[in-house]
């Protein structure tokens, strides 16, 4: 039987149905017809509304995101010594996660803010990593890290060889994934591997970003310093970071400070030797008055 063979018989089914309620009940068969509609909208009408609630249900993560709040840290020092910007790179979707909780986490602690070198692609798809972010917006500045901190065949960086149309399309991509974290919107840009073509820099201004933050970058926003040291492969220590600091410092200007989540790990698992020193670095940040800024503040 079709679909409409299907229908017609259903339909007649329905109307010798009621046409027999109402000869057993001696009432008109329009009153039986009218009730049987009533039901049958009302048991529609009570599934459609069971079916949304549920949907709701299953949207709670989301929901939560999007009402969680972030407490301003107030850092309390006399007078400020000095100012820091702590980058913290390659913040992203499904990694490091127990390791970027516990860095923001205590950057509140200490009443330091962080800027976030977020790497955009597949972050809207990482609920944790959105909570973090969403608690944590008030006190951090979100910067583009490029897409995908993929590689070339060649092993170049994702913006090392990039051309100015190329450049262009993957920041606005990132801009919109940014939008979607109710971020303001990104004025720095952290090239992954610190390395930028000409062609790039140009789409980054074109783009609106004010701020590249890269090792060999022009003007002031280049790293100073870093808490691992990757060609020793071992940690670098506290008073090292400070005195790599000194020569921004006497100019009056922010040091900048790299860190990565993967910094503190050991395996994949937070090692509690090399987590000690992010702490001592934010315990003598506030011991020594430096105030921690973030780029978009520098204007
Ligand atoms: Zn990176």
């Amino acid at each position: 039987m079709n679909f409409s063979g299907g229908l017609s018989l259903m339909a007649h089914i329905l109307i010798n149905t009621c046409y027999k309620i109402a000869r057993t009940l001696s009432v008109n068969v329009r009153s039986v017809f009218i009730v049987f509609f009533v039901l049958a909208f009302s048991v529609f009408g009570a599934s459609y509304a069971l079916k949304t609630f549920w949907q709701k249900d299953n949207n709670v993560e989301m929901v939560m995101n999007a009402i969680r709040t972030c407490e301003p840290v107030s850092p309390s020092f006399g007078s400020v010594a000095g100012r820091v910007i702590l980058r913290l790179d390659d913040v992203q979707a499904f990694a490091y996660r127990d390791a970027t909780r516990s860095l923001l986490a205590d950057a509140d602690t200490y009443d330091a803010r962080l800027v976030l070198g977020v790497i955009p692609k597949g972050i809207l798809e990482d609920e944790f990593i959105q909570g973090l972010i969403h608690d944590h917006l008030c006190n951090v500045e979100l910067a583009i890290h490029g897409w995908d901190h993929s590689y070339g065949n060649d092993g170049s960086f994702e913006f090392e060889h990039a051309d100015e149309d190329a450049a262009r399309e993957i920041i606005k991509k990132g801009k919109e994934v940014f939008a979607q974290l109710n971020s303001t919107d990104p004025v720095t840009f952290i090239p992954p591997g610190n390395e930028v073509s000409d062609g790039a820099k140009k789409a980054l201004e074109l783009e609106g970003i004010r701020y590249l933050s890269a090792e060999r970058a022009d003007g002031e926003f280049g790293m100073d310093a870093t808490t691992y040291d990757f060609p020793n492969k071992k940690m670098v220590e506290v008073p090292d970071i400070l005195h790599a600091c000194e020569k921004k410092l006497g100019e009056n200007k922010a040091c900048i400070i790299v860190l990565h989540p993967q910094d503190y790990l050991t395996g994949d698992v937070i090692d509690p030797e090399k987590y000690a020193k992010y702490i001592e670095l934010l315990a003598t940040l506030r011991d020594k008055s430096l105030l921690t800024v973030t780029f978009r503040d520098q204007q």
